[in-house]
C-alpha cells in the first residue's frame, strides 16, 4: 500500500496528474459528468467506436449486405474475436471462442469434463460462487441421474478468503472438476489460478475458472497456469454492453478428447455441406452450438479495442493503485461511521472492486443512487460493492465517491429508505 496517500481532493488531482491512462476516459461516452460510476464492474460504460460500429453493423452489413455479410466477417466472428480476449486472458491461438453466455457456457464444459471421466464423482467448488454457476453444477447432477456430488468449500471466518486448506483437502482422487470463480463477485478475493490448478492436477482433476470479474480488471496467464477450461462474460470489464456473447476456453492439449453436450451447426466439422450426422469442428470450435447475436458481438469486439491498446499491465497496475486509494479512503473517511473491509488488504489476492460492509448497506445504496449520483450495486447481506475501472474512472472521481458516502453517513440520509428489496440491486 502506498504509504504518502492523503484525504484531499488536491491528492486526488494529482494522482490524475500522474495517471498515464487518464486519456482514454475520451474514449467513453459520459453522458453526465457528475456521476460518479462505480459499477463498471458489472455494466461496463459504452465506447465510443462500440457506438460506431454498432451503427455500422446495423446499417451497413445487416441493412445494405443483408446475407452477403456472413462471408464478409460474420461468420469467422465467434473465433476471430475469441483470439482478442485471447490477448487479455494469456492464451494463445485456437483455444478461445465467444459463444452464448457464460452460464451455458460452464454448463457445456462441465458436462464434457464429467463425460471425461465418468467413474469420478466429485465436484468441488466454494460457496462463494457466483450462484448462477451453482446452478449449472446442480442442474448437470440432475440430468447425470445424481450420481455426483457437489462438495462447496466455505470462506474463513472472515467471510472474505477462502479457506485453501479445506479446498486441498476436499479435492481427492475421485474429483472430475473442481471449479471456481478467479475473482470473487462480493469480496473481490482474487485466487491463485496457478496454485489451484496445479493442486487439482495432482489429484487428477480438471479445473475451470470463471473468470467473468478477472478479465479486463486482473492479469491473467491461463496457458502459463496450464489451465484446462476457463469461462467469463464480456459485458463487465470488457464493457461488451448489456448481455453480449460471453466466451470460453479450452486448452489445446485436451481439445481433441471433449464432446460439446449440445450439438449444434455451428459446431460441427463442416456445417455447410449440411450432411446429416454430427461430428465435431476441431478444436474449442466444437463447443459452438448456433447462430450467435451478431449485432451484440461485433460491438462488442470494437468495444475491446481501447482494452487492448491500454494493455493488461497497464491496467492492472492502476486498477491496484485504485483499489489501494479506495481502502485508505474507506478506512479514513468510513470507518469512523460503522463500515469495515470486506475485501483482502493485500492488492496481490484481491481484483478490481472491493466491498464496504455496514448492516444499513442497503438503504445507504439507495440514498447513494437517488440522492447522491453516485451508482454503487449492493450485495446481500451488508456489501456495498465498488468497481475501480481502470480504463475510465478517475481519481478524482473516486475520491469525490467516498465524499459522498461520507455525506449519506454524516446526515444519515439513508434512514428515510425502505429496507425492502428493489428487483435488481
Ligand atoms: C457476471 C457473472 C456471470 C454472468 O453469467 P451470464 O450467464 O453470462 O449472465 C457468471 N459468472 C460470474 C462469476 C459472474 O460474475
Amino acid at each position: 500500500m502506498n504509504k504518502d496517500f492523503q484525504v484531499s481532493p488536491e491528492y486526488a488531482f494529482q494522482l490524475d496528474s500522474q495517471d498515464k491512462l487518464a486519456s482514454f476516459r475520451d474514449a467513453f461516452i459520459v453522458t453526465d459528468p457528475d456521476l460518479i460510476y462505480l459499477d463498471g464492474n458489472s455494466l461496463g460504460r459504452l465506447s465510443k467506436v462500440a457506438i460506431e460500429r454498432a451503427k455500422q453493423v446495423v446499417e451497413e452489413e445487416w441493412g445494405g449486405g443483408l446475407a452477403r455479410s456472413w462471408n464478409k466477417g460474420w461468420w469467422e466472428s465467434p473465433a476471430r474475436v475469441g483470439e482478442k480476449i485471447a490477448g487479455l486472458v494469456g492464451a494463445a491461438a485456437g483455444q478461445v471462442v465467444v459463444s452464448d453466455s457464460t452460464s451455458v457456457n460452464l454448463f457445456k464444459l462441465t458436462m464434457a469434463t464429467l463425460a471425461l471421466n465418468p467413474q469420478k464423482t466429485r465436484i468441488v467448488t466454494d460457496t462463494m460462487n457466483f450462484p448462477s454457476d451453482l446452478y449449472i453444477l446442480q442442474g448437470c447432477v440432475q440430468l447425470l441421474g445424481n450420481r455426483h456430488e457437489i462438495v462447496r468449500i466455505d470462506s474463513k471466518n472472515d467471510g472474505i478468503t477462502p479457506d485453501l486448506d479445506a479446498l486441498e483437502k476436499a479435492i481427492n482422487e475421485d474429483t472430475a472438476l473442481v471449479t471456481l470463480s478467479l475473482v470473487l463477485f462480493k469480496s473481490g478475493y482474487l485466487y491463485d489460478m496457478k496454485q489451484i490448478t496445479e493442486m487439482a492436477h495432482r489429484k487428477g482433476a480438471l479445473v475451470i475458472w470463471d473468470l467473468s470479474h478477472a478479465a479486463g480488471a486482473v492479469s491473467i496467464a491461463l496457458d502459463d497456469c496450464n489451465a484446462d477450461f476457463a469461462v467469463g462474460c464480456t459485458y463487465k470489464y470488457l464493457n461488451g454492453g448489456p448481455g453480449s456473447p460471453a466466451y470460453l476456453y479450452v486448452n489445446k492439449s485436451i481439445q481433441e478428447k471433449l464432446s460439446s453436450p449440445i450439438w449444434g451447426w455451428w459446431g460441427q466439422d463442416k456445417p455447410f455441406v449440411f450432411g446429416l450426422d454430427y461430428s465435431p469442428a476441431h478444436g474449442a470450435e466444437r463447443f459452438l452450438s448456433g447462430a450467435q447475436p451478431l449485432i451484440s458481438m461485433l460491438t462488442m469486439e470494437a468495444a475491446l479495442e481501447p482494452l487492448l491498446q491500454a494493455g493488461m499491465d497497464s491496467l492492472r497496475a492502476k486498477s491496484i493503485l485504485m483499489t489501494d486509494y479506495a481502502i485508505f479512503l474507506t478506512e479514513n473517511l468510513l470507518v469512523p461511521f460503522g463500515f469495515s473491509l470486506g475485501s483482502p488488504r493485500d492488492s496481490a489476492q484481491r481484483g478490481s472492486h472491493i466491498s464496504i460492509r455496514h448492516p444499513e448497506g442497503y438503504r445507504i445504496n439507495r440514498a447513494l443512487i437517488d440522492e447522491m449520483n453516485v451508482i454503487p450495486d449492493f450485495r446481500e447481506p451488508d456489501n456495498l460493492r465498488l468497481g475501480f475501472t481502470p480504463l475510465y474512472l478517475s481519481f478524482t472521481e473516486i475520491w469525490e465517491g467516498f465524499d459522498r458516502i461520507r455525506r449519506v453517513m454524516e446526515e444519515k440520509r439513508y434512514e428515510k429508505y425502505s429496507a425492502q428489496r428493489l428487483t435488481v440491486t
